[in-house]
């Protein structure tokens, strides 16, 4: 199969597995600018499939930086809001959400941790209102990921420019099941898989998680009436999307006071162009109390002082060590697929609809229940082949769930 069969099938994928877009339907995309020829493909499958209209928004890693490098000092608290406002009442018309990412991960890595810690902070802050939208499913919304040299030359720095970046499409289209012979079905039947797995830990109804590796042992609490979630989604538009491509893992809302112990990442987190690595932190009643990192333990420290719940969790996922993306062996410094990799913990914003009947509830109930609010949402990696994890019962029985990275159940 040649390249562009394949970015084609991508674009096929993104459009009815990602989106499963319904005719009549608006399409919101953003990508970078590298990624046009991508974005093309899959606003040419958007109309083929009935999109009413496909506006797209492209941004671009030079002009970010020449904003970092030039901008005036007193500035970086400032944000398109009434960009994000546009989108968020797109949304609420009825719109889907499509990002393409495959930003340089490092872009940002160099400039000052203030003035990046600032305009994330405003970007965080002014995207509220159509975050707020996606995180709690009003539409179908996917996200996946085109391979920019920036990217490539990060995975594979050891070769040629051009061969890192086919090697980064290869991956991507392997992780996304492109080389399948049919990739909508071997998406359903992946989907399945997923849906089995959420299905068992819903009836267990286990009140916190126990991780046990090298330098981890962590009791996660999950919020009361948690729901499990993975694979496809039906949103409440009444359209069922897959909001990652890929997707391996299964997850939860963890309860925002009940997480103790001490956790270390087991892959590095690429966050905003900075790469951190080596976390190591301690949580007390929910709130990490200690937190070191070998490296980008400044831009880690301004994380979690971004609110109040950013030093608290608002997910806990499991992904086998064993997933395609594990076994590839490659470090993609993109949590898209890193997490994919392995179970994974979130600092901050937990997604509502993971605790039961959320639609139902006040906020306030919410918080209760145990759902974290804040800002951010950034995930880390604290899988491995040496972690074991157990389900534990309101009454502190354990049973096995995973050993070794595998599930066991
Ligand atoms: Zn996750
Ligand atoms: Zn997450």
């Amino acid at each position: 199969m040649d390249f562009e069969t394949k970015l084609d099938r991508l674009a096929e994928v993104a459009v009815k597995v990602g989106l499963g877009l319904r005719a009549g339907q608006e399409v919101v995309m953003t990508a970078p600018i590298e990624a046009l020829p991508l974005a093309r493909r899959i606003t040419r499958h958007a109309y083929k499939a009935g999109a009413s209209l496909v506006t797209a928004f492209y941004g671009d890693d030079q002009s970010t930086l020449a904003r970092f490098e030039l901008g005036a000092p007193e500035s970086f608290d400032t944000a398109p809001a009434w960009l994000f406002e546009g989108m968020a009442k797109a949304y609420a018309n009825g719109a889907a959400r499509l990002a393409i990412a495959g930003e340089d991960p490092a872009l940002l890595a160099a400039q000052d941790p203030e003035k990046v810690s600032r305009a994330n902070r405003a970007r965080s802050k002014a995207y509220q209102p159509a975050l707020q939208h996606i995180v709690d499913f009003h539409i179908n919304w996917s996200i996946l990921s085109f391979a920019s040299p920036a990217w490539a030359k990060m995975v594979f720095p050891d070769v040629p420019l051009d061969t890192a970046t086919a090697k980064l499409w290869e991956a991507i289209f392997a992780a996304s099941r492109i080389d399948e012979a049919d990739p909508v079905a071997a998406w359903n039947a992946h989907n399945d898989r997923l849906h089995s797995r959420k299905t068992f830990l819903n009836e267990r109804r286990y009140a916190a998680l126990h991780f046990r590796g090298p330098g981890t042992d962590l009791t996660v609490g999950l919020a009361d009436g948690h729901e499990w979630a993975g694979g496809s989604e039906t949103a409440r538009n009444g359209v069922i999307c897959n909001p990652n491509i890929p997707t391996e893992e299964v997850f939860t809302t963890p309860h925002s006071h009940r997480v103790e112990g001490h956790v270390t990442s087991t892959k590095p987190l690429s966050y905003q162009g900075t790469l951190i690595e080596g976390i190591a932190v301690r949580f007390e009643a929910g709130r990490i109390v200690e937190a070191k990192a070998r490296t980008g333990e400044m831009v880690l420290r301004k994380v979690l002082e971004t609110d109040a719940g950013a030093a608290r969790l608002g997910e806990v996922a499991l992904v086998p060590n064993s997933s395609p993306i594990s076994k590839s062996g490659i470090l993609f410094y993109n949590t898209l697929f890193d997490e994919n990799a392995a179970s994974h913990i979130a600092l901050g914003q937990a997604y509502n609809k993971c605790i039961q009947g959320f639609e139902g509830l006040s906020e306030e109930a919410l918080v209760t229940a145990g759902a974290n609010r804040s800002l951010i949402h950034i995930d880390w990696m604290i899988g491995s082949g040496e972690v074991d994890v157990d389900g534990l019962s309101a009454a502190g029985t354990a049973e096995a769930l995973m050993r070794g990275g595998e599930w066991v159940i």
